[in-house]
């Protein structure tokens, strides 16, 4: 299969494509959840209880996030970006950065991102390396008001949802990365995708939840697979 300049090209990915960066996805045996309830760290109920709780595991994840970089399937996807330009869309679950790290541009981060946080008070964005993060409950510089993860929590409203689904309905080649398939709405989108007639393909450890949307599933990391995809799928069109 070899896709030309013309194409429209949507990736979708999840935690399984940080994985080899040395990120916990969530499920896998290992990873986060089985640490903390995610009714505890992910929902606004939760913040509401214990906002300081929920910064401590937030913090954490940052810190982890110091050290992580991007991996071979986060470079194979800007490779993507590069060969398609403006018919290509990042669509990510993932709220680590590491897609913008690797240099993509066109990244929709559905579920925010952990390096912004936003005031409840004023609703001012606020970049994480502008926030002294040093009380358990960081606080707006502007108004005082009690900061938040900028990150998208069960029961919220997931970001760019209509251009998400525009570019589903719309690409030729729907491509997903390391998701498990059970998180809604992200899992919903190659559903779109398939019934607007593109080719939708998956690249996991395991088979996905919504595998039955999937016109090609290869198994394996991410990593070893998705580079060599990539060179096969642009590697012979010409200019
Ligand atoms: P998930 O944990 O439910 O699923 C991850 C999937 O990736 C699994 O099916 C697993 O088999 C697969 N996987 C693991 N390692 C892989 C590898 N090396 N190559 C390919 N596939 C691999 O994660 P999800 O589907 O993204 O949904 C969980 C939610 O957790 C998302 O909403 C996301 O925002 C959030 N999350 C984000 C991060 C991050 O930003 N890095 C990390 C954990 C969770």
């Amino acid at each position: 299969m070899k896709f030309t300049k013309d194409d429209k090209i949507v990736v979708l990915t999840g935690a399984g494509v940080s994985a080899e960066s040395g990120l916990q996805t969530f499920r896998d045996a290992g990873g986060l959840w089985e640490n903390y309830r995610v009714e505890d760290v992910s929902s606004p109920e939760g913040f509401d209880k214990n906002p300081a709780f929920v910064w401590k595991f937030y913090k954490e994840r940052l810190k982890q996030l110091e050290n992580a970089q991007p991996n071979p399937a986060h470079f194979a996807i800007k490779k993507l970006e590069d060969f398609a330009k403006d018919n290509f869309t990042l669509v990510t679950q993932n709220i680590d950065g590491l897609h913008r790290k690797a240099g993509n541009k066109r990244v929709l981060e559905m579920h925010g991102a952990l390096d912004r946080c936003r005031c409840l008070k004023c609703n001012e964005y606020w970049l994480i390396s502008q926030v002294d993060l040093s009380p358990d409950i960081p606080t707006c510089e502007k108004c005082g008001g009690i900061l938040r993860p900028d990150v998208v929590w069960f029961g919220e409203v997931p970001y760019h949802l209509n251009e998400i689904a525009k570019v589903s309905r719309e690409a030729d080649y729907f491509i997903v990365v390391g998701t498990s398939g059970v998180v809604y709405p992200a899992a919903m989108f190659v559903q779109i995708a398939k019934d607007s007639k593109a080719t939708t393909i998956c690249v996991n450890k395991e088979e996905p939840a919504n595998l039955v949307f999937f016109d090609e599933f290869y198994k394996g990391k991410a990593g070893e697979i998705l580079p060599k995809l990539v060179d096969e799928w642009i590697g012979e069109v010409k200019e």
